[in-house]
C-alpha cells in the first residue's frame, strides 16, 4: 500500500506561517526531529497592561522552539523512508468519496519534485510554448483520504461538511529584537483584547513576535511593534508581516465515509494558546490508528471510521472544551483585573499552584484548579465591589 501526500506548495517546508513552539511532551511521546529544535525553554514572563510582570519558571526545560520549514521537511524525509510518496506543487481539488475508494481529483502545477525542481518529463506550459503553467487535472483512486489541508476549507465546503466554528486572527513577523530572554507575553486591550502578544526569542537577537485575537491583527500588531517593552529594543527596518487565522474550535464532525480531517483543518488547537502542531500530531496519530484497524477489518465506511473521532476526543476533547470556557472568561477580564492576577502571582499559595498543576500542552488541570482557587475570584470580586461603589450615588448627609 502506497500513502500519498499531496501538497500544494513546491517544495515541502515552504515559508511557514508559524512561530514553531511545542512542549516537550511532543520529543518524550513520538520520534520527532530534533535537529529542527533551535532553544530549549524553562520559563516565560508574562506582561500585564500596567506594566506589572510574572516570570513562571520550571525546574527543567518545557518547551522548544522549532525551525518550522525544517521540521516539516524532516518530518516529510521520515514519511519517505518509512514508505510514503510526495507530490508537490499538487493540489486535491476535489474527492469524491464511494463504496469501493475514493476518486481524488488534483492539478498540478507543473509537478515538482520536493527540492522544487520539476519532475522530469513534467510539463509546466501545458505545450502551448508560452511559458506559463497550465493546470494538469489527473484523476486518482485511493482507499481513503485523511484531510490536513490547514486553514483551507474549500474541500469540506464542496462536501457540505462544516467547518470549526471560531477563529482567531493573527499577524506575525520575524523581527531583531533586544533583551528577549524567555518567551514574553503581553497581556490587556491595547495589545491583544481578549487575547494575547507574544515575543519568542529563536536566537541571535531574532525573535518572532505576533498577536492573535479576534480583532484586526494587523491593527494591534502594529500596536505591539510600539509597545513600551517592545520598541525601544527593535532594530530599524520595518518587518514582514504576515496574517494568517487559527481555528479555535473544532470541526462538529472528523470522519466521513472514507474520509478523515486531521489538524486545523478539524479545529484542533490549544483553545488557550492557539498552539496546534502537537495536538495535531496527536490526532493525526488517532487517524493513523483508527484507520490501521479499519484497514484490517475492511470497513471504511462512517461508522467504522467514527472510532478515530473517540479515540483525539479521548486524548484532548476536555482540553478544548475547558480551554474554550476559559478563554470566554479570561477573555472578558478588564486590563485591571489582568494586572491584578499578575500581581497576585507573587503569593506563595499562586505559585504552589501554577507548580502543582501546569503543563505546557495541557491547561485544563491548571485553569480548573485557578477557577477553585480563591485567588481568581478575589481579585475579580474586590474589582466587581469597587466599580459598582464608584457606580453608586454617594448617600444623603445627615
Ligand atoms: C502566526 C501563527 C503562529 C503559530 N504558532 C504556533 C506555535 O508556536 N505552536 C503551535 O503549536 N502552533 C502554532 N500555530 C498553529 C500551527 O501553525 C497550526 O496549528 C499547524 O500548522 C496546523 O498544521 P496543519 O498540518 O493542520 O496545517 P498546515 O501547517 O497549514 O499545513 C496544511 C498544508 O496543506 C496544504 N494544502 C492546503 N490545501 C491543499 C490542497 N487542496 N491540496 C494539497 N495541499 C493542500 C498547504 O499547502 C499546507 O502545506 C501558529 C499559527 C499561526 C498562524
Amino acid at each position: 500500500m502506497t500513502f500519498w501526500f499531496w501538497k500544494s506548495a513546491n517544495a515541502g517546508g515552504e515559508p511557514v506561517n508559524c512561530s514553531g513552539l511545542i512542549g516537550a511532551e511532543a520529543f518524550e511521546r513520538y520520534d520527532l526531529p530534533r535537529r529542527s529544535v533551535l532553544r530549549g525553554f524553562d520559563r516565560a514572563r508574562f506582561i500585564s497592561p500596567g506594566g506589572y510582570e510574572a516570570i513562571v519558571a520550571a525546574s527543567r526545560t518545557v518547551a522548544y522552539v522549532v525551525d518550522r520549514g525544517d521540521f516539516d521537511r524532516s518530518l516529510a524525509e521520515q514519511a519517505e523512508q518509512a514508505g510514503a510518496a510526495y507530490r508537490l506543487g499538487t493540489r486535491c481539488v476535489a474527492i469524491r468519496p464511494g463504496e469501493d475508494g475514493v476518486e481524488v481529483s488534483v492539478r498540478a502545477a507543473g509537478g515538482y519534485t520536493r527540492e522544487g525542481g520539476p519532475r522530469d518529463g513534467a510539463r509546466t506550459d501545458g505545450g502551448r510554448g508560452d511559458g506559463r503553467k497550465a493546470p494538469a487535472d489527473e484523476t486518482l483512486k485511493a482507499r481513503a483520504v485523511v484531510l490536513g489541508t490547514g486553514v483551507r476549507y474549500g474541500l469540506l465546503k464542496a462536501k457540505g461538511w462544516s467547518r470549526p466554528g471560531a477563529f482567531f486572527n493573527t499577524a506575525q513577523a520575524e523581527v531583531a529584537m533586544r533583551g528577549v530572554e524567555e518567551v514574553e507575553v503581553y497581556l490587556g486591550r491595547e495589545v491583544s483584547p481578549g487575547s494575547f502578544a507574544w515575543a519568542i526569542p529563536l536566537g541571535a537577537d531574532r525573535v518572532k513576535l505576533g498577536v492573535c485575537n479576534h480583532g484586526r491583527a494587523l491593527g494591534y500588531m502594529e500596536r505591539l511593534l510600539s509597545h513600551p517593552r517592545v520598541a525601544g529594543r527593535l532594530a530599524n527596518g520595518r518587518p514582514d508581516i504576515k496574517t494568517k487565522p487559527i481555528p479555535i474550535s473544532p470541526a462538529a464532525r472528523t470522519y466521513f465515509e472514507r474520509t478523515l480531517l486531521v489538524g486545523d483543518v478539524a479545529g484542533q488547537v490549544k483553545p488557550t494558546t492557539a498552539g496546534g502542531i502537537y495536538y495535531g500530531i496527536v490526532c493525526a496519530d488517532a487517524a493513523a490508528r483508527a484507520l490501521d484497524g479499519a484497514f484490517k477489518r475492511g470497513e471504511l465506511g462512517e461508522r467504522a471510521l467514527r472510532t478515530y473521532e473517540r479515540l483525539w476526543r479521548k486524548e484532548i476533547g476536555r482540553e478544548l472544551l475547558v480551554g474554550r470556557y476559559f478563554r470566554w472568561l479570561g477573555g472578558a477580564l478588564s486590563d485591571r483585573q489582568i494586572d491584578r492576577l499578575i500581581r497576585a502571582y507573587r503569593e506563595p499559595e499562586f505559585r504552589d499552584l501554577v507548580r502543582r498543576t501546569a503543563d505546557f500542552e495541557r491547561h485544563s488541570r491548571f485553569i480548573l484548579a485557578l477557577l477553585a482557587s480563591p485567588i481568581f475570584w478575589a481579585g475579580l470580586l474586590d474589582l466587581i465591589r469597587s466599580s459598582l461603589k464608584l457606580q453608586l450615588p454617594s448617600p444623603d448627609p445627615l
